[in-house]
């Protein structure tokens, strides 16, 4: 089969990496394939099936026309500048032009070991592999911007994890896989012309319509995306849990679904991941630790602005304090959306917070609450609402809510429509998801398959699966923990 590849970042940044393949696995076993993504690649599903297909995914094979690289990045991690982080166990095999026109990287993440692996294997585990490719799949079923999953491959090969878990090859596409930490690298490490070409390359790739070297105006529409990024996560319940700078992407699309989880019981204070033991990167905390990474991309651009450095410093400042601005501003749009509320209102921002201090009260379901609003303006019945028990202070909001709706021009339950195509009712539930996991660990794929079926749905309620829109037992939600070194 043909792979339409065209690789501008080997061809403009060849320098930024290594130039290494892939490391062959034992029995490589197709264990998902995006077919509505690969045609959208221009590639072809049943080519990809074929053991062919299959060993480019797993890393056993090229494809004609890929050049793959290990590619070179830096990263503050918690809060600490790594000076080299790099691709450890990813190989970028190339770049296709999608049939939309837009360029994206295919990439495999656990396909051996490369120089910038330090002391690790090279590999992934089936379980997390499988959870990025469910996971994002269910942020772009929502709109969030996103890198996608192509293909899971079990390897047949163990991976030692305190124990042996089996291995498994994830193909990723992405607008691009340059960093807040790709530039971190080259700000730290190297020279101002290799510095000044990187810029221009993500420039000219994901904001042609910017003006080459004029890197305050890029810091402001990577701050502007990641703004708006962030108010859809923080919308969804989403946690990131590791939005270190290498886990930032300059094009505006969540990376890395390692430990990332969802708010069950909505608490602002909530984190799960089990590397972060403060809670750098708990649910509250996601725009200021973004507006904190885009800070030091903005460090990296100073030394290519002209002008006097002070004042120089002071606007770079200013574009980045814009962030939070800008997010609290999409934060706003998402939540009224939520409420079903198009136009805007001077009260909206005391009525979504209001209703958030209920929800934090009363430890209501994020994802359940927001649907039930919409069954409440069709009188249906609403099993989270239903748990308040400080029933006058909830009675409050809702009149209030409503008189609001009312000023929209139109019947109040009309509204309920537009709810319901913003506030999904499935989403990869923490619980669901480690069910999946384990059942695929046991040779099951079919509660993966089906829970992936069910989130790429997932504003349609569907009869027969009210389980999949169940919040977990509290008692796992309290236990819950995630893990990085996947
Ligand atoms: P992550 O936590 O996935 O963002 O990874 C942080 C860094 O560790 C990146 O440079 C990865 O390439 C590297 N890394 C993670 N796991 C492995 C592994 N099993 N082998 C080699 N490098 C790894
Ligand atoms: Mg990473």
């Amino acid at each position: 089969m043909r792979w339409p590849f065209d690789n501008t970042f080997v061809r403009d940044l060849g320098w930024l990496g290594a130039r290494v393949e892939p490391v062959p696995v034992r029995s490589p076993e197709l264990l998902a394939l995006n077919e509505e993504l690969a045609a959208e690649l221009g590639l072809d599903p049943a080519g990809l099936r074929s053991p062919e297909g299959v060993a480019v995914l797993a890393g056993n094979a090229l494809a004609e026309g890929s050049e793959p690289i290990a590619q070179a990045y830096a990263g503050h991690q918690f809060g600490q500048l790594t000076p080299v982080l790099g691709d450890g166990r990813a190989h970028l095999l190339g770049e296709v032009v999608d049939t939309h026109g837009r360029r994206r990287d295919i990439a495999l993440k656990g396909s051996g070991r490369t120089p910038f692996s330090r002391g690790g294997d090279g590999r992934a585990v089936t379980g997390p592999v499988l959870r990025e490719y469910l996971v994002s799949e269910f942020m772009h079923a929502v709109h969030v911007p996103t890198t996608r999953s192509l293909a899971a491959v079990a390897t047949g090969e163990r991976v030692l994890r305190g124990r042996p878990l089996p291995g498994a090859v994830l193909t990723r596409v992405a607008a691009s896989h340059l960093r807040v930490g790709t530039l971190v690298l080259l700000a730290t490490r190297g020279s101002r012309e290799q510095l000044a070409d990187a810029v221009e390359h993500v420039r000219a790739r994901h904001y042609p319509d910017l003006p080459p070297h004029d890197p305050m105006a890029l810091l402001s529409a990577v701050v502007e995306r990641q703004a708006r990024l962030v108010a859809r996560w923080m919308s969804l319940g989403f946690i990131h849990g590791v939005m270190n700078t290498d886990n930032m992407t300059l094009s505006g699309e969540t990376i890395d679904y390692g430990p990332c989880a969802f708010l069950d019981a909505y608490d602002p204070e909530t984190f799960f991941s089990s590397v972060d033991s403060t809670g750098r990167y708990r649910y509250s905390a996601q725009p200021s630790m973004a507006m904190w990474g885009l800070a030091r991309l903005a460090e990296c651009l100073l030394p290519l602005a002209v002008g006097e450095p002070d004042a120089l410093m002071t606007e770079a400042q200013e574009r980045v304090e814009a962030f939070a601005g800008i997010h609290d501003q999409w934060w706003l749009d998402n939540f009224r959306i939520k409420l079903g509320l198009v136009r805007v209102g001077a009260e909206d921002r005391e009525l979504v917070e209001d209703l958030l201090g209920i929800a934090t009260a009363e430890t209501l379901d994020f994802t359940g609450l927001f649907r039930d609003l919409a069954r409440v303006l069709r009188r249906e019945p609403t099993p989270t609402l239903d748990r308040i028990e400080d029933v006058p202070r909830w009675e409050e909001w809702r009149e209030r809510w409503l008189v609001r709706l009312d000023g929209e021009g139109k019947p109040v339950w009309s509204s309920a429509d537009i709810m319901d195509e913003s506030n999904p009712v499935h989403i990869p539930r923490n619980h669901l998801v480690e069910e999946a996991l384990a059942a695929a660990h046991a040779g099951d794929l079919a509660p993966f398959e089906q829970l992936l079926e069910v989130i790429r749905s997932p504003f349609a309620e569907q009869e027969g699966l009210e389980r999949y829109a169940e919040p977990a037992d509290p008692a796992f939600t309290r236990g819950y923990v995630t893990y990085c070194g996947t």
